[in-house]
């Protein structure tokens, strides 16, 4: 079975839905006519799109169709939604009534689907009206838009650019470590203090070490042995240094180390500099953002404008146990208190992430690795930031940084990453 992007086209009755579904068909998939519900029922077409591969295009049915029949047909479009990728929602800006468009809205919000703003513009003074209608439904802040004619052949082509310029397949190969080269080395240096869960490794070491035996690589883990207590790991004594020159001149070709990130300025000391360094919280947002590691990175530029009552969210994707030294409470909490004093730190923990109201007024977000929810949740939180230009970063990045631009070089390094 081919596995294909689920585009849904949605809307009110006469906002151009089958028309629209024509132009990216490029043929009479769907009847077109101006009276109201011509689409009686949710229609579906597989398409090749050029750059993005094999997708099931869906009409449905208007939203606000009234009365048994239309509330039967609306549930069938918002299930629908609940299993798509992505919805392309037109709106028709001469209406007078916004409250449906609205409801969806919020509705695939919820469902945290990435929605796309397709304004059919039927007359030019239509252009006029959108940013009443912007101000009328305030989350169309969060999405992109594009007016267009959906009977306009000439703009069949932005149409197509638009949607492959805005939208992130969850279906194209991710791939968890984009540089790894078989039959090298990958060492890990993972901590363990009392704290460490006995018996296993913890989701990110073990989803790495999986992903890089399945591609042909060689694992091997080190263990720092000083560390008792984390907080002791700025003394590192002689015997330590040995053990780990044994251990890391024990590899004839090291692809990369990936190191727990609290013990990154620890790795840069111990392991040789040519060799490549990245920190298991970075791989894994790299991952689940769909590769948009590079925008974390231009986030951290944030931190040399802090100033005395900004506000940063430091936030965690789960609700795990803390440790007494736990990153999101007390670590990165202490180096803003100490590097920057008078800025406001706040936390929002577990799987639902700030109300979207509220994001907007920090300045900077702090997300950890992101290993315990799905990468379309991760990518709905990036894109609302987006929207609203809040900066972010990652905990990797922020330890790393901690410890000096050399060192937050050195782990975007294997990305192919600068610091520019
Ligand atoms: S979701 Fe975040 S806080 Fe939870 S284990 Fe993964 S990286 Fe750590």
């Amino acid at each position: 079975m081919i596995e294909r992007d689920k585009i849904v086209i949605a809307g009110r009755v006469n906002t151009g839905k089958s028309s629209l579904m024509n132009l990216l068909t490029r043929q009479e998939t769907s009847i077109t006519d101006p009276r109201a519900g011509t689409t009686a029922d949710t229609s579906r077409t597989f398409i090749e799109f050029h750059g993005l591969g094999p997708v099931a295009l869906f009409d449905t049915a208007g939203i606000d169709e009234e009365g048994g029949l239309g509330a039967k047909k609306k549930k069938k479009v918002l299930d629908l939604i609940k299993e798509s990728d992505l919805i392309l929602l037109l709106i028709n800006p001469r209406q007078e009534d916004f409250s449906a468009e609205k409801a969806l809205i919020q509705y695939i919000r919820a469902q945290e689907k990435q929605l796309l703003i397709i304004y059919n513009i039927f007359h030019s003074s239509d252009k006029e009206r959108i940013a009443d209608i912007e101000k009328n439904i305030p989350d169309l802040k969060f999405h992109k838009k594009i007016k267009m004619s959906a009977v306009n052949e000439s703009d069949r082509r932005p149409l197509e650019e638009f949607i492959l310029k805005n939208y992130s397949s969850s279906l194209r190969p991710r791939p968890l470590l984009p540089f790894l080269k078989p039959d090298l080395f990958y060492p890990f240096i993972i901590p363990m203090d009392g704290e460490s869960p006995e018996g296993r490794l913890i989701r990110p070491q073990s989803v790495l070490l999986e992903y890089i035996l399945r591609n042909g690589g060689f694992v091997a883990a080190y263990r720092p042995g000083f560390i008792a207590d984390l907080k002791e790991k700025k003394l590192v004594p002689e015997s330590e240094l040995d053990r780990a020159d044994k251990f890391f001149k024990s590899f004839s070709e090291i692809g990369c180390v990936i190191c727990d990130s609290q013990v990154v300025d620890y790795a840069d000391k111990v392991i040789p500099s040519d060799v490549l360094l990245t920190t298991f919280s970075i791989v894994m947002i790299n991952y689940q953002s769909h590769g948009k590691l590079a925008a974390f990175r231009d986030g951290i530029r944030r931190l040399k404008s802090l100033k005395r009552g900004d506000r940063v969210l430091i936030a965690e994707a789960c609700n795990h146990t803390r440790m007494q030294e736990d990153i999101g409470t007390v670590q990165i909490p202490k180096v803003i208190e100490e590097r920057f004093p008078e800025v406001v730190v706040e936390h929002s923990f577990g799987r639902e992430f700030s109300e979207t109201s509220e994001i907007g007024a920090y300045d900077l977000v702090i997300h950890c690795g992101g290993c315990m929810i799905d990468s379309g949740k991760l990518a709905a939180r990036i894109r609302d930031l987006d929207a609203l230009g809040v900066p972010y970063t990652n905990y990797g990045l922020f330890l790393s940084w901690k410890g000096g631009e050399k060192l937050l070089e050195r782990v975007l390094k294997p990305w192919g990453l600068d610091l520019i």
